[in-house]
Formats: C-alpha cells, structure tokens, sequence
C-alpha cells in the first residue's frame, strides 16, 4: 500500500481534521508531510494540542504499560521522532518522512516569535541552569519570543503547585516539557486542561541540546539514520534504554509477516 500525503493532509488541513494515521505494534502514528501548517490552524482556532513524539522506545514502553498506551491512542498527535518508525511504515508501504522532536519544537518556537504569531511559551523540565541557558539561547536567538515562564524539571510538591498556578495564569500557548519519557507524557495528561488551547509536548533531553550541554548528532549521522547510536556513543549509560530497538525491530518485522498473511 502506498499513501498518498499530499492530498489527505491538505484536505484535513482545511477541516482540522485529525490526521491521518497508521498503527505500528497497535499505536498510532499521524502522517503528513507538515505538521506545523495542521497545528497553526488548532492554535488559531483555540483548540488544544497534545504531541507525543514517537519513537521505538516508547512504542516497547506502551507495550507493557497501558496508562502510556492510553495516553499515546488519546493524544491528538503522535509525530514520527525515531528511525525505527520510519523503517516500520515503510514495511507496510507507508513512505512517511521523520521529523524529530526537537525539530518539531525548534519548529513551534520559531512560529511563536513571528509578530503576526507572537505566541507565549513556557519551558518546564531539565536542571535548573540547563532549562535557564536553553530559554536565553533561544531568547537570544528569537528577540521576539515571549517566553512566560521558565521551570525546572526537579520541584517538590509545593513548587510543583506554584508552576501549576503560573502556567495557569499566564495562559502559555506552547508547552515545552522536558522531563523524559514517560513521565512528561503522563504530567501533561494530567495538567492539559490547564491551558486548553495551548500545544503541549514532551520533547524529553531537547533542553540539554539548546542549552549547549549536549551536541546533537551532526546532519549525515541524522541522514544515515543513525541519530540513536550517536546517542548512546555519548551518553553510555543509555545502553541499556537502548534494548528496546532490536526488540522493536523484531516484532515490528514480525507485525509485517503476520499482516501479509491476512
Ligand atoms: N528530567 C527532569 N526531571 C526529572 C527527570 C528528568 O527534568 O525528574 C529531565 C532531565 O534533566 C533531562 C530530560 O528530563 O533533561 C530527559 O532527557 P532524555 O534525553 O532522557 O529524554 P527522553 O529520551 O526520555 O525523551
């Protein structure tokens, strides 16, 4: 089966429509070539966005943890972050470009500074001076950013309630919340109706990226897809998060085999 992109998104574009979607091992995954044009719309019609930005990882996690599969099935869009998903789709036929997380939210900061735009946006999550440098680099970069708020990712109960209240009263329309996965998944579940027009995503070590504490994978390690192992070849100790590929690819390859016979 081949999809088409092109036409189904620009027809859900004029509706607000959800996307399209395919299932991997029993998640959904939105396709389409953009997302932003489909997530400009919802903002401009007030209605509220929660992204989760799939990967191989996170599609093993929900295998064994139903609160995250319930949380994945319910989002309004799950984005194509990882390789494996990728290569999944194109198991099926489905020709479907990657388009990482971080991408994706240096993306939505990057529409928020436009004056037309002119979007508030609160970062939550990662160390106290990582999430402080990761927001100034990009106030630096982005003169017109209206950044309303920025937390870190470690508060106990008290400071958690105060971020809650803030978040509340300022009204952010773009939630940046790096927490890693799954927890910054399930925080926004419980916390969206907060800001119920605003785009929310979990967009996990991205601060640590901005803030110049990690590199990102140069470009033609990205274009080799191999963006994962760069990972693990810098930050060691995530070998062992890093099991859940090969597991991934086994059963997405065996999902192929079984659907062929059917
Ligand atoms: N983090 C946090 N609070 C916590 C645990 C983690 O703010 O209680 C932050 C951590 O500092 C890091 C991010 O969450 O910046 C997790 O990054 P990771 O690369 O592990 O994200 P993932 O790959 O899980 O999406």
């Amino acid at each position: 089966m081949n999809t088409s992109l092109n036409d189904s998104t620009d027809a859900m574009l004029r509706t607000s429509e959800p996307l399209p979607q395919f299932k991997i091992l029993d998640r959904p995954v939105h396709l389409a070539t953009e997302y932003t044009p489909w997530l400009i719309d919802r903002l401009q019609r007030g209605i509220g966005t929660h992204v989760v930005t799939m990967n191989a990882e996170i599609i093993i996690q929900a295998s064994h943890d139903t609160e995250l599969a319930t949380i994945i099935d319910r989002a309004d869009l799950v984005t194509p972050d990882g390789s494996g998903i990728i290569m999944a789709l194109r198991l099926h036929g489905v020709e479907q470009p990657r388009y990482a997380g971080i991408d994706l939210g240096e993306d939505l900061l990057r529409l928020a500074a436009q004056p037309e735009s002119n979007y508030p946006v609160f970062f939550y999550g990662g160390q106290p001076q990582i999430v402080q440098r990761a927001a100034q680099n990009w106030q630096a970069k982005l003169p017109n950013l209206k950044i309303v708020g920025i937390e870190h990712g470690y508060l106990d109960t008290e400071q958690q309630a105060k971020l809650l209240l803030q978040i509340q009263t300022t009204q952010p329309k773009i939630i940046l919340v790096a927490l890693g996965m799954p927890r910054q998944e399930i925080w926004i579940r419980d916390n969206f109706h907060l800001c119920p027009q605003a785009i929310w995503i979990g967009v996990g070590g991205s601060f640590d990226v901005w803030s110049g504490v990690k590199n990102r994978a140069p470009q033609y390690i990205r274009n080799l897809d191999l963006e994962w192992l760069y990972r693990i070849v810098q930050e060691p100790s995530r070998w062992r998060r890093a099991l859940a590929l090969p597991k991934f690819a086994i059963l997405a390859i065996a999902e192929r085999i079984s659907a062929g016979r059917h």
